[in-house]
């Protein structure tokens, strides 16, 4: 309802996805997805002549309430600004506008998820802005929509902001009739005022603005227009200046206002109830049954007395509108705005989605649709590693370099040998990823921005509903092909918590880039007749798994879905290379924080595994490659810890360098391949070609190279990924199953295929 499904407008049906469903409906000027099965719990009907009518100034009538207590804030002349707005309306573009900070702005509902808060100076004043997740009412269905009511309800903000997005009034000021039930000091930015223009659309906000009692000023957010005079207004209406401000009912109709009346006074008379809320507010709130509401009123003496009052005008509404109480109420808002629309708006009223109905047209095509989609996804992926391959060479060499710079400038010993081998050697090897990363998400900052990523859900939806996921889940698990560090991150655009874990749990299967090296070697070594073969295989096998451990946990741990697939589908923009160099950088960022932080930490510890406690001595390198003949006082820890794991690995063909190499391999999985290096290298610098060719002749065989590379494939994520997921679900407990199942699997994968190969050979 909150999206606008409800009496008397018009839907549209657009197209369907090219596997049928979802289906792209337009409503309202705006465009949504929704399955059949659930476009199948609205109902339609013809055109009735017995449309609620337009609403008009007696639709609101003076204040008659008390104030709302609000917090005074101790300190003076620091004020709170909160953004609330509806999804894609521009709130962190304001956001990063006003306050200079380089939030993530992408136009795909669901990108911000938690309150942002930055600091800018106006007015002498020192604003505190907050950003908070984009929510299109504030029922108490979505986590959003709780998370914005209790913000609301516990920091209690000087004023709030709300962003509406002007091309697409009709919807994003419902929210903006939730808020004015509230009664708080608010001004209204109509962002996107840009767009408004450009369509020959004229607004009289100075009239809507007196009609509903807020103070609106237009605003282009991504070019910063009128965000000066929207804070002007701030002030204004923080300091009681500013003569818009008047507090108007938006009338519910007779038999609602009556139910809302004898409520709101019970509620008034005792102020313990909520102080945060206006009494209308709650009486509103409760008479919808709202869960909330209703779970903090129920301490009070006077529950009882609200609950039967509750009880008999429901029924009573009920008989009189055929309609359920929550339905009625949206109606009645929406004629609300209808009619303060009609009043002050001229021109074609809704986005007319031209350009962006044309484009979906071919994206969207049954035919086009999934090559289209298909095709992007490989430009990505061709992009991401194969011209992403210069500049890794070009870092490599570069890495190359300076370690033998530092060898040669520095005396042989310890510290050269931590340098060279553990710092050089071992970050090296992981920031040549780099480019790679920065390419996959500058690719997937344009798709985000252009609005593509919300086709791809929309396309991709049916075959992950099948999986028991989202078409949302489908971007993240893409991108867990990169690394599935931000990939968990990515998650945050799911609003279904169970689709979300499922999700975060599933990602690591995805093979990552840092799993790669480990593949070209093993396969090139010992498969190359069939490397491409082998190397589709794997990836299908990481694939396989997920798709198995999601549809087991959809079985067995969560049972059902909670949130239905509701998606906007926002119109295509431009995107702006600031926007996306923005990005690209933040999370390259990210990921060099990640070099200097846990895998530098890592590759030392390695090093130090390895050089110690026995390295006085230069021993011969065919030895080395020869476990049998050296002496067991002779052990590094590495080896010592590598034999002890090792009868668990046994059965699985491996010997104990491998079993090294995967433990080694948890701080990261670029580290597998340095520690095999070092393991049947002696202290030769890195070659792969070269140590190749000592595996080949080493104790893998083709059977337990394909064992290794399986484990390797699937078991426990690295420690990246696992922080990700813990912070990610705020639980231990994901983190803990993540690294067990994961390793399990992994083991009984890799003993299937050990035995099956040896069977074969
Ligand atoms: P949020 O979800 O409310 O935080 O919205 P974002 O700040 O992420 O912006 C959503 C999309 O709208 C992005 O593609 C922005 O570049 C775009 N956008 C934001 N403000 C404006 C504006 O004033 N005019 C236009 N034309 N586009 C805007
Ligand atoms: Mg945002």
């Amino acid at each position: 309802m909150e999206m606008g499904f409800v009496r008397g407008k018009l839907v549209k049906n657009l197209l369907s996805a090219p596997l049928r469903d979802p289906v792209k409906y337009s409503l309202m000027g705006y465009e949504v997805s929704l399955r059949r099965a659930e476009a199948a719990l609205v109902e339609v009907v013809p055109d009735d002549p017995q449309l609620p009518q337009a609403a008009d100034d007696a639709h609101t009538e003076a204040n008659d309430d008390a104030p709302v207590a609000t917090n005074i804030h101790s300190r003076e002349r620091e004020i709170t600004v909160a953004l609330i707005g509806n999804p894609n309306c521009g709130k962190t573009s304001l956001f990063n506008f006003a306050s200079g900070a380089q939030e993530h702005v992408g136009n795909y509902s669901g990108v911000t998820v938690d309150a942002k808060v930055g600091y800018m100076t106006h007015g002498g004043y020192r604003i505190k802005v907050v950003d908070l997740p984009g929510t299109y009412s504030l029922a108490a269905y979505s986590p959003e929509e709780l998370y914005v009511r209790r913000y609301l309800r516990d920091e209690t903000p000087d004023v709030i902001i709300n962003v509406v997005a002007t091309s697409n009034l009709e919807r994003n000021l419902y929210l903006t009739t939730d808020l004015i039930d509230m009664d708080r000091s608010m001004v209204i930015a109509l962002n996107m005022y840009d767009e408004l223009r450009e369509l020959g659309c004229k607004l009289d906000y100075e009239l809507l603005g007196a009609m509903v009692g807020v103070p609106m000023v237009p605003t282009v957010s991504k070019t910063g227009q009128g965000i000066k005079e929207l804070f002007d207004t701030v002030i204004r209406v923080y300091e009681g200046r500013e003569p818009a401000v008047r507090h108007v009912h938006i009338s519910l109709g007779d038999d609602i206002e009556a139910a809302v009346r004898s409520l709101k006074e019970i509620i008034k008379a005792n102020r313990s109830m909520l102080p945060q809320f206006s009494p209308r507010y709650l009486a509103i709130k409760f008479l919808e049954c709202d869960s909330e509401v209703e779970e903090q009123l129920k301490g009070q003496p006077e529950y009882e007395q609200l609950c039967e009052i509750r009880t008999e005008a429901r029924r009573q509404v009920e008989e009189l509108r055929n309609e359920d109480v929550t339905a009625a109420i949206a109606s009645e808002k929406y004629g609300y705005i209808d009619g303060a629309l009609a009043e002050t708006m001229t021109g074609e009223r809704q986005t007319s989605t031209r350009p962006t109905a044309i484009i979906d047209a071919f994206v969207t095509n049954r035919l086009f649709g999934i090559p289209l989609f298909l095709g992007v996804m490989l430009t990505v992926f061709w992009l991401t590693f194969a011209v992403g391959q210069y500049p890794m060479g070009w870092i490599e060499a570069g890495v190359e370099y300076l370690g033998n710079l530092a060898s040669e400038l520095l005396p042989p010993g310890p510290f050269t040998s931590l340098l060279v081998d553990g710092v050089i050697g071992g970050v090296g090897a992981v920031i040549v990823f780099l480019p790679n990363i920065l390419i996959l998400y500058a690719c997937i900052s344009f798709m985000e921005d252009s609005g593509y990523m919300a086709r791809a859900a929309f396309i991709m939806d049916k075959t992950m509903h099948r999986i028991g996921l989202h078409g949302k889940s489908f971007i993240p698990l893409i991108m867990g092909f990169g690394c599935n560090v931000p990939a968990v991150m990515a998650t945050r655009a799911i609003e279904s918590r169970t689709s979300r874990l499922i999700t975060i749990l599933i990602n690591p299967f995805m093979s990552c880039s840092a799993r790669l090296p480990i593949f070209v070697l093993m396969i090139g070594t010992f498969f190359s007749a069939h490397a491409a073969l082998l190397f589709f295989a794997l990836y299908a096998l990481g694939v396989l798994a997920a798709v198995i451990t999601a549809r087991l946990l959809r079985r067995y741990v969560w049972k059902t879905d909670e949130t239905p697939f509701v998606m906007e589908l926002p119109p295509y923009r431009v995107p702006t290379p600031k926007a996306i160099v923005r990005h690209t950088w933040a999370k390259g960022k990210e990921y060099l924080k990640k070099m200097g932080g846990i895998i530098l930490v890592a590759c030392v510890i390695v090093w130090a595994l390895d050089y110690f406690p026995h390295h006085d001595e230069e021993v011969p390198s065919e030895v080395v490659t020869n476990s049998a003949t050296i002496d067991p006082t002779h052990d590094s820890f590495l080896e010592m810890i590598g034999k002890a794991v090792n009868p668990v690995m046994e059965p699985l063909g491996l010997h104990w360098r491998a079993t090294v190499a995967t433990i080694a391999g948890i701080p990261a999985k670029e580290i597998v391949v340095s520690t095999l290096g070092v393991l049947y290298a002696g202290n030769d610098t890195l070659d792969d070609t070269a140590l190749g060719g000592r595996l080949s002749t080493s104790d893998f065989t083709p059977a337990s190279a394909l064992s290794f590379l399986v484990f390797v494939l699937l078991y426990c994520p690295c420690i990246a990924t696992l922080t990700a997921i813990g912070k990610e679900t705020g639980r231990r407990r994901y983190v803990l199953f993540s690294a067990l199942y994961n390793t399990l699997l992994a083991w009984l994968a890799a003993f299937l295929t050990y035995r099956l190969a040896l069977l074969l050979t």
